[in-house]
């Protein structure tokens, strides 16, 4: 069946960047009508935005990413201020460990070689430093690091809500549990194909986070992207500690098993449970056809993570009480690459009308690559350089 509204613009997935371009492109163009549809509901919990937090950096490896935060972080206080209330908390970004070991988050020395480049301002850290202010022990004496102090941790739910709730306000309109089967553009705009529903717009947006490839694939558009199910645990402290604990990342050589990278936030200040919680960063076993997600935390990476915090962080009681669970990332196969948002334009019959944002650590992007996805789907040149993220 037919949908007998034309509309401007669709945006299939209501995840971060979904809501964020609904917001900007609604703002931003009065008269069209913008159509959000997503298979699930808002804030859903099995795709790649679960959770509570995520962490906020200004600091990249690459110099043209880093340029990119330091956009985003002012449209972060434009969002806050428009939402009158805090979504950013900026405890501080503590990275230590391995300084030369090249991650999928970066590098700590280049990262420090770019900081000095841009002039962002950090304490640098012997291990030593680490232990003592912050509570670590047992680490390699070798390791090193930094604090940047704007850093800190994102309150997921309440950036979701914010911006559904703008951009319902600013006009567009939502439809959860369409799960879409297929996109078809042509020269004049594109088809959504829905279960019992036909939709047609001029233009649409691919932010369907792990979906995304599996919609893309029929118009042969290949995205050198993995999803994988990450987990995320849980844990009690059994010592409050007097001032407020940054968020933090341990780069650690590979491991036989996994890549050996843990990071953690301390108990959320808009939180009332006080858990820590302690995610593994582990590129393994990435989802397949034949090996989907099972939308629970994989047992081992479970115990890796309870080891970590035994070995090392004895402020944390990780055998009184704990709880897992897990987020699928889909993260770029190049680690040279961070993310793919462009137009399809030449890449299909009426890739001009498509525009895709897919795969990387896109949160702390949010409102930045919804303005950047909302001037594509406009036919506007992007007013930043976005070169790193094109494909
Ligand atoms: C464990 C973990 C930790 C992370 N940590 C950080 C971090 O610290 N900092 C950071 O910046 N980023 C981090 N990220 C990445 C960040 O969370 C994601 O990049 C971001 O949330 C993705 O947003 P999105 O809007 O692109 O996709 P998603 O949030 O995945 O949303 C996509 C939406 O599309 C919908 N959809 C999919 N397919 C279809 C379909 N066929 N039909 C209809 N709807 C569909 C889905 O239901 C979903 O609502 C982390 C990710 C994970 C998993």
């Amino acid at each position: 069946m037919h949908s007998s509204v034309q509309w401007d613009v669709i945006i299939v997935g209501a995840g971060p960047i979904g809501l964020s371009t609904a917001w900007h492109y609604a703002k931003e163009n009065n008269h069209h009508k913008i159509l959000v549809l997503d298979q699930y509901s808002l804030l859903t919990q099995l795709v790649g935005t679960s959770g509570e937090e995520r962490h906020w950096r200004l600091q990249y490896s690459e110099l043209e990413i880093f340029r990119l935060t330091l956009e985003a972080d002012k449209l972060w206080r434009e969002l806050e201020r428009q939402a009158d209330r805090k979504l950013i908390h900026r405890i501080g970004s503590l990275w230590f460990g391995d300084a030369d070991v090249w991650t999928n988050e970066g590098q700590i020395r280049q990262t420090m070689v770019s900081m000095d480049a841009m002039d962002l301002p950090y304490e640098r850290l012997t291990m030593q430093d680490i232990e003592r202010r912050y509570g670590f022990v047992g680490l390699d004496p070798n390791y090193e690091g930094f604090i940047q102090h704007d850093g800190g941790v994102i309150d997921v739910k309440g950036t979701l809500s914010t911006l559904y709730s703008l951009a319902s306000e600013a006009g567009a309109t939502f439809r959860f549990q369409q799960p879409i089967s297929a996109i078809e553009p042509d020269d004049n705009g594109v088809t959504v194909i829905a279960s019992d529903q036909q939709y047609r717009a001029r233009k649409v947006l691919i932010a369907s986070g792990p979906g995304s490839k599996a919609l893309l694939a029929p118009l042969n558009i290949e995205l050198a992207l993995s999803t994988f199910e990450m987990a995320c645990i849980s844990m009690l402290r059994s010592q409050r500690l007097e001032a407020r604990d940054p968020f933090w990342f341990a780069f650690q050589p590979p491991v036989s098993s996994d890549s050996n990278l843990f990071y953690g936030f301390p108990p959320n200040p808009w939180s009332v449970n006080g858990f820590d919680r302690l995610g593994t960063d582990f590129e393994v076993d990435p989802i397949t056809e034949e090996h989907g997600a099972s939308y629970c935390a994989n047992p081992q990476h479970v115990e890796r993570a309870l080891e970590f915090a035994r070995r090392h962080m004895p402020f944390l009681e990780p055998d009184r009480q704990h709880s897992a669970s897990s987020c699928l990332a889909v993260l770029p196969n190049d680690s040279s690459r961070q993310f793919y948002l462009d137009n399809a334009k030449g890449r299909c019959h009426g890739g001009e009308n498509l525009v895709i944002s897919a795969g990387g650590w896109a949160f702390k992007f949010t409102p930045l690559m919804g303005k950047i996805c909302a001037d594509l789907l406009a036919d506007r040149q992007p007013r930043w350089d976005i070169s790193a993220l094109r494909f």
